[in-house]
């Protein structure tokens, strides 16, 4: 009788530690993929942002190209009328039509000035706009090529571990359904407050969560093996395991 209630206890304290070591090992690869998740996500926010800068910047690229070309062609059509207006002035025959010419050849000297004072002014400003546009290209380049090797290694580690974590979790809810309900809970309570090590070996004569010497009392509850047995310290399951058993 008392044989096989200690068997029955020891089976429960058995499948908490399989717990224990199943839910360390999911926790490891989950640790594995370390930082990539996040940095892959972040890449992406990155990259989004500077790709609309780019379209910003390619917007006014093709707005001063514009300007520049029609004012350049302004200066153009008032060159040749200006051309035209002075050999028409060597020709004309009365005073109304002298002063008429002179003021259109006023007028597009003013304008061939003025439009290339402005072509230059755009032109300096797509300088410094296509500088900006460079330096975003290459930024947006060089993200794009750390995604791409950032997200290749999370799908490297991603294959590695899928077939493994996939049996941990088939396993963990077999496995969680054998346990008392009260018991499961208990674990639950240690694991999420100790750092999630809830249940530890006890067999060096201390906890092997917090390292407290056991008490020889506690000891020989554990070999008794007929109760649940906590560390007075910090409350993890301790189990006992029996060294050269083989
Ligand atoms: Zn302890």
């Amino acid at each position: 009788m008392q044989e096989k209630m200690q068997e029955k206890m020891q089976e429960k304290i058995k499948k908490l530690a399989t717990l224990q070591s199943t839910d360390s090992k999911l926790n490891a690869i989950e640790k594995s993929k370390g930082n990539l998740p996040y940095l892959v996500n972040e890449l992406e926010n990155e990259i989004n942002i500077i790709n609309s800068e780019i379209a910003e910047f390619e917007s006014v690229k093709e707005t001063l190209e514009n300007e520049i070309k029609e004012s350049k062609a302004l200066v153009e059509s008032s060159r040749i009328l200006l051309e035209k207006y002075k050999h028409q002035r060597n020709m004309v025959t009365n005073n109304k039509e002298y002063e008429a010419l002179i003021k259109e050849i006023d007028f597009r000297e003013i304008t061939v000035i003025e439009e290339e004072e402005k072509s230059k002014d755009l032109s300096e400003k797509l300088i410094v706009n296509n500088e900006e546009l460079d330096s975003r290209r290459k930024a947006v380049a060089e993200k794009n090529s750390m995604l791409e090797e950032k997200r290749s290694q999370l799908d490297q580690k991603l294959e590695e571990t899928q077939e493994e974590e996939k049996q941990l979790k088939e396993k963990r809810i077999i496995l969680v359904a054998k346990i008392d309900k009260h018991l499961y809970n208990l674990y639950r309570r240690i694991y999420d407050s100790k750092e999630q090590v809830a249940v530890v070996p006890a067999n060096e004569g201390h906890c092997g969560g917090c390292f407290t010497i056991l008490p020889s009392q506690k000891l020989s509850e554990l070999k008794r093996a007929d109760s649940i047995v906590q560390c007075d310290a910090c409350s993890r399951i301790l189990f006992y395991e029996i060294k050269d058993a083989e």
